[in-house]
């Protein structure tokens, strides 16, 4: 089973869009005991993404996972695997080491050149040189990490500058997203934009492509894959069953949008997991009547709940802006293919076929 242990709700930062309350409230050692025995409970492999808040201000809890999975992984014979979603500000060489060591895959939250729009010292401060430092850092060690990208109004202007910056520095795998919820406004104006910036990205994601250095850029790859092999249930979010989130008490809920609501919390990491919770909730998982007749709904994110509440509040109403961000992104993706395509017909199949 994945787990998402919320190591921390603390943080060092204080970003714009971010949607964590933070205070001081961090997991026991007992609660993550638990979690970790209760990973190699269920399925066939155990997996952990250490999360926050910024979790390596909890090292010694990443530590004391680590032993206790690594024991349980000997006695039970399955496997185990580890990922961290970090700010970076925090990490050394000491860290890293550690992290090569055990194999823990970074996805490092950085913006490039637009760090300093939003994401910014609980003191105000920017922290687009420090975390500049530890990305070249971190690449040194791991240089298949993620540079994940969250892009609020603020930062559209940068955008694509910022993606050019991340490739520069040696990132080849960026993740993207617009940034969504209550502390986030986008106007018609920064919408227009930012779909010029698509555009310019996507014009240096054709051009890495030519040139035989593809860049992975999730919007992309992802609406591209989806075209050509279809509709895969199994590639999309299914809520309290792929990875669930459990918080510093203990409660294991459906996804991270939900935690603190009883009506998504499916257990504890002391009693288990209530099958019975996610049998309901896999029933409310549905198509929102508003797509059933769109072209795009099987390319499209509608479905996961996650988003939806973060967005409308319903895990099964889309918001005009996710629609519209959709609408764009899948545009843009189709033109980039199809230019993609009769260039270099054997590349395309190649790197976006599936294989086998
Ligand atoms: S680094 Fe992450 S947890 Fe910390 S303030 Fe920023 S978005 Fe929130
Ligand atoms: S593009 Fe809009 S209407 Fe179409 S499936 Fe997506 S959210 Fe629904």
């Amino acid at each position: 089973m994945n787990l998402t242990l919320h190591l921390t709700e603390n943080c060092n930062m204080d970003c714009a869009y971010c949607t964590r309350v933070k205070q001081p409230v961090r997991m026991t050692e007992d609660v993550l005991d638990a979690a970790c025995d209760l990973a190699f409970a269920y399925g066939n492999t155990a997996g952990f993404c250490f999360f926050g808040g910024e979790p390596l201000l909890e090292l010694p809890l990443i530590e004391r996972a680590i032993r206790r999975s690594k024991v349980k992984s000997a006695e039970t014979g399955k496997p185990v695997s580890y990922k961290m979603t970090t700010n970076g500000t925090l990490l050394t060489e000491e860290i890293l080491d550690m992290i090569q060591r055990e194999r823990i895959g970074i996805g490092l939250s950085f913006e490039g050149k637009a760090q300093d729009c939003c994401r910014r010292f609980r003191d105000g401060g920017g922290t687009f040189s420090a975390v500049s430092e530890k990305a070249k850092l971190l690449l040194k060690y791991q240089p298949d990490a993620h540079a994940m990208m969250t892009i609020a109004p603020q930062a559209v202007p940068q955008y694509a500058e910022s993606v050019r910056y991340l490739c520069g520095l040696g990132f080849r795998r960026i993740t993207g997203t617009i940034a969504y919820g209550k502390k986030v406004h986008w106007t018609d104006a920064d919408l227009a934009l930012l779909e010029t910036q698509l555009r310019e990205i996507a014009a240096f994601y054709e051009a890495a492509f030519l040139r035989g250095r593809p860049v992975y850029f999730s919007p992309f790859d992802a609406k591209i894959r989806d075209c050509i092999t279809g509709y895969n249930p199994g590639e999309r979010c299914h809520l309290g069953f792929r990875q669930m989130p459990v918080a510093p008490d203990g409660k294991i809920y459906a996804c991270t949008q939900f935690i603190g609501d009883e009506d998504f919390c499916l257990g504890d990491v002391f009693s288990g997991l209530s099958t019975e919770k996610q049998r309901t909730l896999a029933k409310r998982e549905a198509v929102p009547d508003t797509c059933r007749e769109c072209a795009l709904r099987k390319r499209c994110t509608n479905s996961c709940g996650c988003l939806n509440r973060l967005e409308t509040g319903n895990e099964n109403t889309v918001s005009p802006l996710q629609c519209t961000y959709e609408q764009m992104l899948i545009a843009i993706a189709d033109e980039t293919a199809d230019r993609l395509f009769t260039a270099d017909e054997e590349a395309f199949r190649k790197r976006y076929a599936p294989q086998g």
